[in-house]
């Protein structure tokens, strides 16, 4: 049978560094908690019977977050043969509080300090041998970031696993070990004896699933809960803080004796001093600004989009239609099915890859910025923004995620543990423009606003702006009211980028882009061309006029006429871009090569689709950005928020948001031009009600008074 090492540690120790490392595997490995919510599993490089299993971050064993659930079932459950457990020696204090609950389960703990390269550098001095003693755990020194030792450490695990475990440390005090004991005693046949501390600690906690899963019967659980009271009453504290203190205590003294920090410097670290000014209460948001605008200005707009000109005149270019249509012809392939390939499957896959480059500037810039740690630091400074309207900083991190893709975004809201924030993080992490919806974004301004230097920057705080304000709007609701959780992050010390982990981020990202276009755009552009070229009349060579997808398409234009792009082939670029949003790029390239001679540039032609009006543009764009996003992230989002009611409530407030927010700005600007409607009357009245939800006074808020006279 294989063997199994579980990695077990905080948040942001370097689980998913340690995880790659030895499993050649590239999970993604962020600067920041919260990261990876769900186990993963890999095998060990050059040995097949070892299995690697990846566990979320976590503080403690108490099931109070998903994470913690998550891991804690799967250690007392599925019971690894050893666990690693990855401390960050830069923070050991915090760090063996867990490993205190961990010897407690019965598996074997190797005690893994990671990143001590910075404790080097800073020049402090562990005693990993004698903390190990103490904590009966075997011990190794590793570097994951820079592949020291992490090969000793899985070779320690395994020869570990097999050896008996040593003694338990003495974390608690003599009145809690003579309840333990009391307690150890009257379970010792309904558990495995090596689960009997485990157990005995967590029923002295009173803890609820640790209680089900035994089964006890009440006398029994009356004879428990007679140790426990003595205990509590003796300690004059509840039985669950009565552990937390202890094992506090405990820790403090180990680590005042194995612990030499270098001599507290005067002077700040770079890190710090770097903080003061990003951080900075008044310079924060500018600098954070300045960043982002960058980032997105220099991908879509100069750099990347310079790239993509080469890429599409060297690659995508009409020569190589034209080549492949002489090709084709050459070997005596049939018209349609040139005009399948070529029409169909090369102008619309090449659409969307044509892109590319821009995605892969973008995705390098924004693997920068999270590598370095700064990333950690705008959720940090969010979290004074959000602090402010009810939500916790905690929030943030899925819409930062958010930017890469929206499905790993809507997971990553597990960290959550208050249901309410959760279900918001869900509805609106997505309206943070992804990857994919850049797309869109790089093929409007090249359409609409060539070189502009506001467009692709302008939707991400756009997507900011609405998370924001509807957040202000949604916690002044009955159901979503309540304050903020509280949200404690550390900031992790900044650090030179690595190549290695940059790329990996990158291709990463650009892979799953490049397989999606293989896929999913590749058959829905068969399919688009299918439609377009059958009718009601059978096959058209030329007639797309008579074409199933133009009998659709009008069928729906009706719903977009209020938002000006009511014609046939924004309608199904709408549509189609629900199933991945970068389809939109792709079926508009399809249209607009079949709507006019083929010498046009995309840009030309589909410019001609929108009547060559920016405001038209614009709104098409709005719509496909803030609407719902694909398919994918949908079912994310049902599946995550665990009821089919808030699935609906989320997938309708999205579509509701995209179709609102480009009506107001098409009927706003047509007002602009002069035009006065009765669709311009209920664009203002949106902005009015918008308004009124946002600026209410929270009519939830229970003020001092309230509460005082509840009590
Ligand atoms: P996880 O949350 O425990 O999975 O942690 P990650 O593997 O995602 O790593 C968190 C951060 O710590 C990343 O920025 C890593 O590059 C960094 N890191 C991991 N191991 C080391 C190490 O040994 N030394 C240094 N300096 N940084 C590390
Ligand atoms: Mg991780």
């Amino acid at each position: 049978m294989a063997m199994k090492i579980a990695l077990a540690g905080n948040p942001n120790c370097g689980k998913t560094t340690l995880f790659n490392d030895l499993t050649g595997s590239t999970q993604y490995v962020g600067n920041w908690p919260g990261v990876t919510v769900e186990k993963k599993e890999g095998r060990l490089i050059g040995h097949k019977d070892v299995i690697i299993q990846d566990l979320p971050g976590i503080y403690s064993l108490s099931p109070y977050t998903l994470e913690e659930v998550v891991s804690r079932n799967y250690l007392v459950n599925e019971k690894p043969d050893v666990i690693l457990n990855i401390v960050d020696a830069t923070n050991i204090e915090r760090n063996l509080y867990l490993t205190t609950q961990l010897v407690e389960i019965g598996i074997p703990v190797v005690l893994t300090f990671n990143m001590m390269d910075l404790v080097k550098k800073k020049g402090d001095q562990i005693d990993t041998k004698k903390l190990g003693q103490e904590l009966g755990c075997e011990t190794i020194e590793i570097s994951a970031l820079h592949s020291e030792n992490t090969r000793k450490a899985a070779e320690i695990a395994v020869q570990y696993a097999e050896k008996k475990k040593k003694d338990l440390p003495h974390v608690f005090t003599g009145s809690v070990e003579h309840a333990l004991a009391h307690i150890e005693e009257s379970i010792e046949d309904l558990v495995p004896k090596e689960q009997l501390r485990w157990y005995a600690v967590k029923l002295f906690e009173r803890d609820q699933k640790a209680t089900e899963n035994l089964q006890l019967s009440e006398d029994l659980l009356k004879h428990i809960d007679s140790h426990i009271k003595d205990c509590e009453a003796e300690m004059d504290d509840d039985a669950e803080s009565i552990i937390t203190n202890q094992r506090y205590t405990y820790i403090q003294k180990l680590v005042s004796d194995s612990v030499k920090k270098a001599g507290v410097k005067d002077e700040m670290t770079t890190s710090d001093k770097i903080d003061r000014i990003v951080t900075n209460r008044f310079l924060a948001l500018p600098i954070f600004a300045l960043i982002m605008w960058g980032v997105y200005y220099v991908s879509v707009t100069t750099i990347g989009s310079q790239l993509t000109d080469w890429t599409n005149d060297v690659f995508f270019g009409t020569w190589i239609t034209n080549a492949a249509s002489a090709g084709l012809k050459a070997v005596g392939v049939s018209a349609p099915v040139i005009s399948l390939l070529v029409d169909g499957v090369i102008n619309g896959v090449g659409t969307v890859l044509g892109f590319v480059p821009q995605m892969i500037i973008l995705f390098l810039c924004l693997s920068i910025l999270e590598d370095s740690g700064y990333m950690a630091r705008v959720a940090f400074i969010m979290d004074r923004i959000f602090r402010k309207f009810g939500l916790s900083g905690k929030s943030f991190i899925p819409m930062l995620i958010g930017t890469g893709c929206g499905v790993p975004a809507i997971m990553a809201s597990r960290t959550i543990e208050n249901e309410k924030d959760r279900r918001m993080t869900i509805l609106l992490s997505t309206f943070m423009p992804c990857g994919a919806k850049m797309e869109i974004v790089a093929m409007m301004t090249m359409v609409c606003f060539p070189g502009s230097i506001f467009v692709a920057p302008g939707m991400y705080f756009l997507g900011l702006g609405i998370v924001v304000l509807s957040g202000i709007a949604l916690k002044k609701t009955k159901y979503f009211s309540g304050d903020p959780a509280p949200f404690v992050m550390e900031l992790p010390a900044y650090h030179v980028p690595t190549v290695k982990g940059v790329l990996i981020h990158v291709w990463e990202r650009t892979k799953a882009f490049m397989i999606k276009a293989g896929t999913i755009i590749f058959s829905m552009c068969i399919v688009i061309w299918l439609l377009m070229h059958f009718g009601p009349s059978g096959f058209l060579a030329e007639d797309i006029d008579h074409s199933f997808l133009r009998y659709i398409g009008e069928g729906l234009a009706w719903i977009f006429k209020p938002l000006g792009f009511g014609t046939w082939q924004g309608a199904v670029a709408s549509v189609s871009a629900e199933v991945a949003k970068e389809q939109a790029t792709a079926t508009l390239g399809i249209l607009a090569h079949a709507a006019s001679d083929s010498s046009a540039d995309v840009a030309t032609a589909i410019n001609h689709l929108f009547g060559g009006s920016k405001l038209v543009g614009m709104s098409f764009l709005l719509f496909n950005i803030f609407d719902a996003p694909c398919m994918v992230a949908i079912a994310t989002a049902f599946r995550e928020q665990g009821s089919k009611k808030w699935g609906w409530i989320t997938f309708g407030y999205q579509m509701l948001m995209g179709y609102c927010l480009s009506l107001c700005v098409f009927q706003i600007g047509s007002l602009v031009s002069g035009s006065f409607t009765v669709g311009t009357v209920v664009a203002i009245a949106l902005m009015v009600i918008a308004a009124y939800f946002i600026c209410r006074p929270n009519p939830y808020k229970k003020t001092a008074v309230g509460r005082f006279n509840e009590a």
